[in-house]
């Protein structure tokens, strides 16, 4: 599912846009994921815990954060497969814009690299992607 960011771009959230943050009257609270729709869905309309219909409903849209994606750089090379240990480390943001490896990386580097990057704005973390190289 397709929906626009902040400036109008759309931004490929996979289907999970908005947050539900939902309470029913015996006070369970629960949050549900859905699309980006208007109203809560039926089908997550009802408590969890106690089958009793969400009485408050908070809409919560997703954060700005990149999207991080490993790719597997593992080749096969004379019948068998080689650099299992290596990916492209991506991240994609708003408008389709996205920055990758120019080439594979270690998995321990990539994951240390995401986790530097996953609590960051897709501006702020196109910045330290470029201070990283
Ligand atoms: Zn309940």
């Amino acid at each position: 599912m397709r929906t626009p960011d902040r400036e109008g771009a759309p931004v490929d959230h996979g289907e999970l846009d908005v947050c539900w943050s939902l309470v029913c009257d015996d006070g369970h609270a629960w949050d549900a994921w859905t699309p980006d729709v208007r109203s809560v869905p039926d089908e997550v309309a009802r408590c969890p815990e106690d089958g009793a219909p969400a009485v408050t409903a908070m809409r919560l849209p997703r954060a700005d954060r990149p999207t991080v994606v490993l790719v597997p750089a593992a080749r096969r090379r004379d019948g068998r497969d080689t650099h299992d240990d290596e990916v492209f480390l991506e991240l994609r943001g708003p408008g389709g814009r996205s920055l990758r490896t120019p080439i594979p990386i270690r998995w321990e580097q990539a994951v240390r690299r995401a986790a530097e990057l996953r609590t960051r704005t897709w501006d702020d973390a196109a910045r330290v992607w470029e201070r990283l190289g």
